[in-house]
């Protein structure tokens, strides 16, 4: 039997990963470990389906409720963010990375040392610590298979294909619930509005990161991190219909798209079962009904996100970092309703500026201590601008 961890288990990414695993004939997956938030009664019973190991709640507050909700069924339980991190040690083949935010970065490096398999669904591990993740995976003869659906789509378009023949990479953007939005309307946009996928059901915070194309931003940083391409050949375009997921150009002019429905049991299907493929129950595309796909460039006034995932690419170091957690601080005051939706970028874009002014972020990441104090800083720098703002 495979030994399979879910961390992140109640979310959007959990849920899908969830489904296919209770799909599968019985006596195929042994899972270990199922972690999640505050939803503490989804989790139990989660573990109680799938009777996993040990369950893990991120937050000590929690511990009691999980407790005596898997009271008498013999599933371990523990809580905190060093219970991830121990759940992630235990051995496993294959471990799914869905916690939302940088808090997935520890239990993600803890479960590459198991050897296996990482399916990566925590972009903001790539986009924070890269270099290091990927030196990991190495020194361990682990395998990190990315499940969002570009990087998923990528993969797939460059299998049995060389890396040298490789002239670009091009992903696609659904363009958000604000994309043929006017600049003004943006500006007053509301967490209702910003959460309002078109085409994906997805958490709270990569949707409102989707409407602000900051998602696309990180997504165009974890392209570069991890195909190892240089920025100026990886682009970003806006299809509507989010069914192309991503194109590879090679040197013969050669476009391969990967077309599929916008359904992440796909990516996640792909990640668990790969080298093979294996029946997903995702629903097949009509191309005849389709009719016609709309590609188009995005506009980097409206989403300045796209502009500044660029220079942190080119900054390189440890601007991954203070991007990602600025990103992260800045959601949590548009969340909290404390700045307006444009104001994120303003906020994230003025954390790089500080951060760099007290230290160059073109410093290389030696560690994750490293990560982390760049994270903190950048948090820091938000809540000072935001202030300063108020
Ligand atoms: P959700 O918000 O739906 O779920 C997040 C998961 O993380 C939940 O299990 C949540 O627990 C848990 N969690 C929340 N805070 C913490 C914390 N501090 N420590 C540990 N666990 C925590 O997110 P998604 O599933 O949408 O996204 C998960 C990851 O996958 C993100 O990195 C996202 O960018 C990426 N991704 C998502 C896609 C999607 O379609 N949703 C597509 C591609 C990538 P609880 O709910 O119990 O509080």
């Amino acid at each position: 039997m495979k030994r399979v961890s879910l961390f992140g288990a109640t979310g959007s990414i959990g849920e899908n990963t969830v489904d296919l695993l209770m799909r599968a004939e019985p006596n195929t997956y042994d899972v270990v470990a199922v972690t999640g938030g505050g939803n503490v009664a989804r989790l139990a019973e989660q573990a109680r389906e799938l009777n996993a190991e040990i369950a893990v709640t991120a937050f000590d507050e929690c511990y009691d409720g999980l407790k005596d909700a898997l009271a008498g069924t013999g599933i371990e339980v523990a809580s905190g963010a060093q219970a991830l991190c121990d759940a992630a040690d235990r051995p496993c083949d294959w471990t799914m990375s869905a916690i939302v935010g940088a808090a997935g970065l520890y239990p993600g490096f803890a479960a590459l040392r198991q050897g296996g398999t990482l399916a990566l669904a925590n972009k903001e591990s790539l986009v924070c610590a890269g270099p290091l993740l990927l030196a990991e995976a190495k020194a361990n003869a682990a395998t990190i298979m990315p499940v969002d659906s570009e990087h998923s789509a990528v993969f797939q378009a460059l299998v049995g294909e060389d890396m040298s023949a490789v002239e670009r990479i091009i992903i696609t953007a659904s363009g958000g619930p604000f994309r043929d939005w006017p600049l003004e309307a943006i500006a007053k946009a509301t967490l209702k509005e910003a959460v309002a996928h078109p085409n994906w059901a997805m958490g709270q915070r990569i949707s409102v990161d989707s409407a602000s194309m900051f998602n696309k931003a990180l997504e165009l940083i974890e392209t570069h991190e991890f195909f190892g391409i240089a920025p100026d050949r990886i682009e970003a375009v806006v299809h509507p219909e989010s069914l192309v997921h991503a194109l590879v150009g090679f040197q013969d002019g050669a476009l391969m798209a990967h077309i599929g429905p916008p359904d992440m049991r796909h990516a996640i299907g792909y990640a668990l079962h790969w080298p093979e493929r294996a029946h997903i129950p995702v629903n097949r595309l009509d191309l005849a009904a389709i009719g016609q796909l709309n590609f188009s460039a995005p506009d980097t006034q409206k989403f300045p996100a796209l502009r500044l995932a660029r220079d942190v690419m080119e900054t390189g170091g440890r601007a991954g970092a203070v991007f990602n957690g600025a990103k992260e601080a800045a959601l949590d005051l548009f969340i909290a309703g404390k700045v307006g939706f444009l104001d994120m970028a303003r906020l994230v874009e003025t954390a790089l500026e500080t951060c760099d002014a007290a230290d160059s972020l073109s410093k290389p990441l030696i560690g994750l201590d490293c990560v982390t104090q760049a994270d903190h800083m950048a948090r820091k720098a938000v809540k000072d601008a935001a202030q300063d703002r108020a």
